[in-house]
């Protein structure tokens, strides 16, 4: 009887469970997860806002398109698992499915732990056993797995061993980066760690007075410093908060931010509008407003605590009247308004991300298998590993994809 031990219940480690499970349905091997928090999938429970986004119902290319770091190396594992797998799969354990804007896959009845039941269910129904527990290291004889050990010092033999313990962000969901130190303990090597789908910090000092404020229907162009084409822009929903920015928009963009690069944010406050077609409302609005204030004749058209803000950059005097605003000025005030400028000075700490930057280098594990190729019998899956896609459910897959490859080959 083959021994096969999986560390950590998340998504990757659940879904490896399952495919083990499927693989040896005639006998022949037990399967264990070994996960640290009394219920698994903790991480999984906060996803997609408690929606859980659990794929993108895409194609191949569109997966391989939307995973900015190491995709080459997911190509079999997307391959052997597509989302429509995932789809079928959770369909067929009595999870309907829905498929909203931008081919994002929810539970019909927007909880994701509904999908944390489907998962925990199916191992449990399919004879794999749950073991509440830390585990310390793997154990190796002759470069070949032999099992692994527990924090409590006991040991669980196994041929096999899965590390599935997912990244090093929201640790307090139980991934506090465990698979790193061991993978490094037998060898591997760990790119460097950071977050992606993460807030940005700003220079401006505005931006901690303007905390709270969100902008829904905004365009936010991400720009690397001196550069004129950006390398994001999109429209959406982002927030202003005590160090910076953040929100749906801020959190895509931070995916597209290299390390040592200098950045700054565009933000353009009225997408809807030309420059022509602003400077023609505003003239509209200061026509009736000839004799106030300049710093009051701007609350049709922006929010309130971005007026402020908005005025001190127009570099117009807030007690100018209205009617004695040149030109010039006003089309400096469009510009403003079109280009609402902030300053990236980094992004947030790791904890804080959706999705961990680095891991587990791909170089050293067979993309066919998810087998290292450092020791016979050891296999990677999910967020442990240097790969990582932008929003949108592909995250999840990738640990779904990999989950399945490795539970296939174990
Ligand atoms: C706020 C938030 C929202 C997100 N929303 C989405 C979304 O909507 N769609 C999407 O595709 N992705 C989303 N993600 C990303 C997604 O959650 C991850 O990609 C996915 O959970 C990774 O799966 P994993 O199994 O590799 O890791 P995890 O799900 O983190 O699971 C790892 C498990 O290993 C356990 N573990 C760790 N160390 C040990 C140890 N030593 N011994 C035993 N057990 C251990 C942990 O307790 C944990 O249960 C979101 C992430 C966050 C933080």
């Amino acid at each position: 009887m083959r021994n096969i031990v999986i560390i950590g219940g998340g998504a990757a480690g659940l879904k490896a469970a399952i495919s083990a499970a499927y693989k040896y349905r005639n006998g022949g091997a037990e399967v264990t997860v070994v996960e640290k928090n009394n219920r698994p999938a903790r991480k999984v429970m906060i996803t997609g806002k408690g929606r859980c986004n659990v794929t993108n119902n895409c194609d191949l290319d569109t997966l391989i398109a939307n995973t900015p770091r190491n995709p080459r190396f997911l190509y079999s594992a997307f391959s052997s698992f597509l989302p429509q797998d995932t789809m079928t799969f959770f369909e067929s354990v009595g999870v309907p499915l829905k498929t909203e804007r931008g081919n994002r896959v929810f539970p019909v009845s927007d909880k994701a732990v509904d999908i944390v039941d489907a998962l925990v269910n199916t191992v449990k129904a399919n004879g794999v056993r749950i073991i509440n527990g830390e585990v310390a290291a793997v154990l190796t004889e002759n470069g070949k797995v032999a099992g692994v050990k527990l924090s409590n010092s006991e040991a669980l033999p196994a041929d096999s061993v899965v590390i599935a313990t997912g990244g090093a962000s929201y640790s307090v969901t139980g991934s506090t980066g465990d698979g790193y130190r061991m993978a490094k303990a037998l060898g591997h090597t760990v790119t460097d760690i950071s977050g992606s789908l993460v807030p940005m910090n700003c220079h401006e000092g505005f931006c901690t007075r303007l905390s709270g404020l969100s902008l829904k229907n905004v365009t936010l162009s991400l720009f690397e410093k001196g550069k004129k084409k950006p390398v994001f822009s999109e429209m959406g929903e982002m927030l202003f908060t005590h160090f910076g920015i953040s929100g749906p928009l801020v959190l895509s963009a931070s995916a597209y931010v290299k390390a040592g690069k200098e950045y700054n944010v565009l933000i353009d406050l009225k997408p809807a509008l030309s420059l022509d077609m602003l400077d023609n409302r505003i003239l509209r609005d200061f026509s009736q407003l000839q004799n106030k204030d300049f710093a009051n004749s701007l609350d049709a058209l922006l929010p309130k605590s971005l007026i402020p803000v908005v005025v001190k950059l127009s570099g117009i005097q807030g007690d100018k009247k209205v009617n004695q605003i040149s030109r010039e000025e006003r089309l400096h005030l469009c510009e403003v308004i079109k280009n609402f400028p902030l300053t990236v000075t980094g992004l947030r700490p790791v904890e804080e991300a959706i999705i961990t930057r680095g891991g587990v280098s791909v170089k050293e594990i067979n993309p066919a298998t998810m087998e290292s190729k450092l020791i016979s019998g050891l296999f990677f899956a999910g967020e442990v590993i240097d790969v990582d896609a932008f929003t949108g459910g592909f995250n999840l897959q990738i640990a779904f994809s990999t989950g399945y490859l490795a539970g296939q080959n174990v």
